[in-house]
């Protein structure tokens, strides 16, 4: 057997042959001729020559042995909705959608953008864009209309895919009136809008320009639209980054080298096979969504459940009866939503039959100590930490089981996955820095197939932005700051905007917020670097309490800042110790569910919190204001 070690040095050393085999995990039309041309870096072409299309290896090309067998689980607890669709069913109702698009003049390289709740629609139609070239911007069903507007004039799309609303936690969220403000502020309108609708809310239809989901339907029931063959590089869709650091970035992906990638991750890190049931909790608006409830599964012939409600409703234990239910054997989710399950009764992991389940992966934000013990022993199930980009597309660090199931570090993602020549940089230098030396995660060109080709319609900013930090080296660096052991385990440590300077000593904000984490009554916490006359920058900590009591007066909160200072003084030193800890109810975040550090700092030191196009819940800003101006 091959070890982890040898796999990755090959993925790196002789990429041709590494990935010539990978390529072979997906249907190409036309052979590639090339598997690399990287002759104008950064920019890297995958599999060079060869067409091939994701529909086709997503649904066509199951149909013949696992026609019958579920593709798609629906599942709505907003609703009380329950749909599965086989692959024959899918390929049926992509066809269709396909015909629609096509009938309204969609065609190759034109831009279709999907604004869209979690309904399995959402997912028809990202099949048909890809089925006939066309690219897909989804934007998440939960942005308001400037952000949409803003998506709109970005991706310039010919028709737009919505919906009348959205449901959260049992309540309507419509959908339209927001759309149309949308589309009155943008410079680019679409020229046609097909609705979904789903009787939850009013739907006020433009003439002329509006079109009824299910009366286009009707008039294309029998149509079969072929797949448009690709080349490797025609881009298959654009997708946002979650704007935790500024505005957002239109990442570009291609076509072959994201589905040779996908089916690449789901043999080597997710261990999935074609037969089984893969359980994705994300939301199609996001990248885990695009990777890994559409393309990722469906590509390795697994069944995916799509699922529209929240963790809680109609109680703390819906995710495990899905997976007793369905069998779901591969289970993806994020630190934010296992926390929002640590508040409820553990009882719940206990529940039902998990004997399916084998592995439990969480990605998009750093997953605490605390958290994870809490989750795995809660289920007894291994739980896979994978730290990855919107950029990248698939996970860039993980521990890839399917190679070798290397042990698990408490609050390491793990090792560098094949494909991915990591290494840390030194913010001053850029000079590579050893084991246990802090440093900026950077990652030596070429990206691997599956990452970004470039940011959508400005090739400048892609160079710009990801390429430029490290002087004369092709390095793409993720604005991450990290740690390698000397096993070779990574440890992120904050984003390098985050950086705290005390008295000369750098400190992550990661490192401070795990300490703090760790006292018994802290239920989350955000610590951001304020600009200070004397030490520079002190280090601010926002928490939030699991039980009140301990803060009711003036008094306990004091008692248990110090306290909380304590934990920080015990485990990092008194250098680490935050100069003040606050008390709040709410975090601000953005609306994958991410802390909005940029914003807090901002606040902290007086000035303007900047793009806030992409926050949960404004109003969480004003705790934070509240909180600096109390004492
Ligand atoms: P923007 O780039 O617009 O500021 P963003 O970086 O939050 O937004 P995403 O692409 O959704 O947008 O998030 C990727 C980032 O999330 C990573 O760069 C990293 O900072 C963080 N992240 C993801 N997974 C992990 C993980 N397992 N551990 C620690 N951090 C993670
Ligand atoms: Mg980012």
């Amino acid at each position: 057997m091959t070890t982890y070690r040898e796999f990755h040095a090959r993925s790196i050393r002789d990429k041709d042959g590494f990935w010539r085999e990978q390529a072979a995990l997906v249907d190409w039309k036309k052979p590639f001729d090339r598997v690399l041309d990287y002759s104008r870096p950064p920019f890297a072409n995958w599999f060079v020559g060869g067409t091939t299309n994701l529909c086709h290896n997503a649904v066509d090309r199951h149909l013949a042995a696992r026609g019958e067998q579920n593709a798609l689980i629906y599942v709505s607890t907003e609703t009380d909705q329950e749909k599965n669709y086989t692959f024959n069913q899918l390929y049926r109702e992509v066809n269709r959608f396909a015909g629609i698009l096509k009938g309204l003049g969609v065609g190759r390289g034109d831009r279709v953008l999907i604004y869209m709740p979690m309904i399995p629609e959402a997912m028809f139609a990202m099949l048909a864009c890809v089925r006939i070239g066309a690219i897909h911007s989804v934007v998440f069903g939960g942005f308001a209309s400037v952000s949409l507007a803003t998506r709109i004039d970005d991706a310039k799309p010919k028709v737009i895919v919505s919906a009348d609303a959205g449901s959260r936690a049992g309540k309507a969220v419509p959908y339209k009136a927001l759309l149309d403000e949308a589309i009155a502020l943008s410079k680019c309108p679409p020229g046609k809008v097909v609705l979904v609708n789903r009787g939850l809310a009013e739907l006020p239809m433009v003439a002329g320009r509006d079109l009824d989901y299910a009366t286009l339907r009707a008039a294309h029931m029998n149509d079969e639209v072929p797949c448009e063959w690709l080349e490797s590089s025609e881009p298959s869709y654009i997708l946002y980054t979650s704007g935790t650091t500024g505005r957002p970035k239109g990442v570009q992906r291609d076509t072959g080298g994201y589905a040779v990638a996908l089916a690449a991750s789901m043999k080597h890190i997710f261990c999935g096979n074609a037969g089984e049931t893969y359980f994705s909790t994300s939301d199609i608006g996001w990248v885990v969504g695009h990777s890994y409830i559409v393309y990722g599964p469906l590509i390795a012939g697994m069944a995916t459940v799509m699922y529209e409600g929240t963790p809680i409703r109609p109680d703390g234990g819906i995710w495990w009866k899905i997976v007793e239910q369905h069998k779901v054997t591969t289970m993806f989710s994020s630190p934010t939503a296992i926390r929002v399950l640590k508040k409820q009764d553990p009882a719940f992991l206990k529940k039902y039959d998990l004997s399916s389940l084998r592995l439990l992966f969480l990605a998009g934000e750093p997953l605490d100590e605390p958290t994870a013990r809490w989750i795995a022993d809660g289920l007894g199930k291994p739980v896979v930490d994978n730290y990855w980009q919107t950029e990248t597309g698939w996970p860039i660090l993980a521990i890839p089981r399917g190679v070798e199931a290397l042990p698990s570090k408490f609050g390491s993602p793990g090792v560098p996955c094949y494909g991915y020549d990591v290494k840390l940089f030194s913010e001053i230098d850029g000079a590579e820095v050893g084991a246990d030396q802090k440093g900026v995660v950077g990652i030596e060109g070429p990206l691997p197939p599956g990452c970004m080709t470039t940011v959508w319609d400005d090739d400048e900013r892609f160079v710009k932005t990801y390429w430029t930090s490290v002087p004369n080296r092709q390095v793409y660096s993720t604005f991450d700051w990290g740690i390698r052991d000397k096993d070779g385990y990574y440890f992120i440590l904050g984003r390098t905007d985050d950086v705290i300077n005390v008295a000369g000593h750098r400190l992550g904000t990661r490192e401070i917020e795990e300490s703090i984490s760790s006292h018994p009554n802290i239920a989350e916490v955000a610590v951001v670097g304020v600009a200070d006359q004397l030490k520079g920058q002190v280090a601010v900590a926002f928490a939030v309490v699991k039980d009140a009591s301990k803060i009711a007066t003036p008094e306990l909160k004091l008692a248990h800042e110090g306290e909380v200072m304590k934990t920080v003084d015990a485990q990092l030193g008194a250098v680490a110790r935050p100069a003040r800890v606050h008390f709040v109810n709410v975090l601000p975040k953005t609306r994958s569910g991410k802390l909005l550090r940029r914003s807090i700092q901002a606040i902290c030191e007086g000035r303007d919190p900047g793009d806030l196009t992409t926050i949960e819940d404004p109003t969480a800003l004003d705790q934070i204001r509240a909180a600096i101006a109390d004492r």
